[in-house]
């Protein structure tokens, strides 16, 4: 007999619903139970509604595993969990590497937590390289039994660790990372997206090293980039990071010319390997900037672009700082549209969770308006395949971004 936690009349409706969490609240006193414990959730007059795992010390107090009784989460569970979201991925055309040069993608998003069942887990593949990110105590607890299931169905040649996520403080956890499994012949990973050369440290990157979230958008932009008609075609990558969207843009259209802004050193050099890799060198340069400030530097030195991205980092974590956050991206992309010359394009992304698609197109058309820009919207676009959504769970949806055409 497993422990079990009751739901409070209250929450069975939407609970019902679909959504993939149970607040604190909404449990019929659970003391004693321990933390990251797999439990059942029932009714409170006793029904069996789920499995899921349990953290008093978190306000999401239960995840849930699985809605099916005969289903018991154990090595078997977490094995199907990948092998499903592994064909979820062919069908998008993505896979481990075949060792040959002939797949255009070999990095993709392999489980997304709640969205592949498996709550508070992230797993990235880049070749034959696993990054791994567990989020909450719930995963934790299970981690040996899950990488077990990892290795049975992938055979990495590495597992790399990169627990350093702001969520596992809100569950009482330290960060952790490292190589964790195989071996890394060196620091450096190469992969392919849609065709492209790119190497990263996955040890010492950003959230797991390379934005796999962006790779449908990148190729969004470039394919509006390729039928570019002016000779002159100069490109503004702002928070360029590893340079991917830069990357793209330049192999797209052969007079692009990218000039990539970021704050951090390291991460403009990559950018510029980046270029070298793909053959691209020579129209690239990198500016390192606070892009709030720059952007009002090249108003005043009345420094144009034909087009912008905008991807800068997540602006607020709570839904207190939604404010805040609608306030900066109002700020950053009326500066942008004002730097654009007639005719050209914006690509402007959000990826903070607590600012809701309607709310972004609201600022955006706040903006244009106060920069007496007109602006249309040629795509509205988000998350790719990899990173797929569940209809009745908003949080796991951050990506948001419009490709705007500026007159
Ligand atoms: N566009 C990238 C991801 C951007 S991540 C991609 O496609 O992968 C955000 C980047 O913004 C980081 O590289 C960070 O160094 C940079 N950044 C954060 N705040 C900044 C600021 N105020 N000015 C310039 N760059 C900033």
């Amino acid at each position: 007999m497993s422990d079990s936690v009751r739901l409070i009349p209250a929450r069975e409706k939407i609970f019902a619903q679909g959504h993939p969490w149970v607040f604190s609240g909404a449990l019929v006193n659970p003391a004693g139970l321990p933390d990251g414990a797999t439990v059942d959730l029932l009714t409170t007059g006793g029904d069996w509604l789920a499995r899921g795992y349990f953290n008093s010390r978190s306000q999401i107090a239960l995840r849930i595993w699985t809605r099916r009784p005969e289903e018991t989460v154990d090595g078997a569970f977490f094995e199907n969990r990948f092998r499903d979201a592994l064909r979820t991925r062919h069908l998008a055309g993505l896979d481990f590497s075949d060792g040959t040069n002939r797949q255009a993608t070999t990095a993709f998003r392999w489980i997304n937590a709640e969205a592949d069942g498996f709550p508070g887990l992230i797993v990235d593949v880049f070749g034959s390289v696993c990054v791994t990110q567990f989020q909450t105590l719930g995963v934790e607890t299970r981690r040996a039994e899950i990488l077990d299931a990892l290795v049975r169905v992938a055979q990495p040649t590495a597992i790399i660790d990169r627990s350093d996520s702001e969520s596992r403080a809100r569950e009482g956890l330290p960060p952790t990372g490292g190589l964790i499994y195989g071996a890394l012949p060196e620091p450096e990973i190469e992969f392919r997206e849609n065709g492209l050369r790119f190497r990263v440290n996955l040890l010492e990157g950003q959230k797991t090293g390379y934005y796999l979230d962006q790779r449908g958008n990148r190729r969004r932009i470039a394919d509006f980039a390729r039928n570019w008609e002016s000779p002159e075609f100069s490109i503004l990558n702002a928070f360029s990071y590893t340079g991917a969207f830069g990357v793209y843009l330049a192999a797209a259209h052969p007079h692009a010319r990218i000039l990539h802004l970021d704050e951090s050193a390291p991460a403009l050099d990559m950018a510029l390997r980046h270029h070298e890799l793909n053959g691209t060198a020579d129209r690239a340069e990198i500016l390192k900037a606070n892009a709030f400030q720059q952007f009002r530097r090249f108003r005043d030195e009345r420094r144009q672009f034909d087009l912008i991205v905008l991807d800068p980092p997540k602006f607020a974590a709570g839904q207190d700082h939604v404010d805040g956050a609608c306030r900066g991206y109002k700020d950053l992309n009326l500066l942008a549209l004002k730097l654009l010359r007639p005719g050209g394009l914006l690509a402007t992304f959000s990826c903070t969770g607590v600012v809701s698609r309607d709310l972004f197109r609201k600022v955006i058309a706040g903006a244009a308006l106060d920069a007496r820009r007109e602006v249309r919207i040629l795509a509205e676009t988000g998350h790719g395949p990899d990173h797929p959504l569940l209809p009745n769970f908003p949080e796991g949806e951050y990506l948001k971004g419009l490709i705007l055409r500026v007159s």
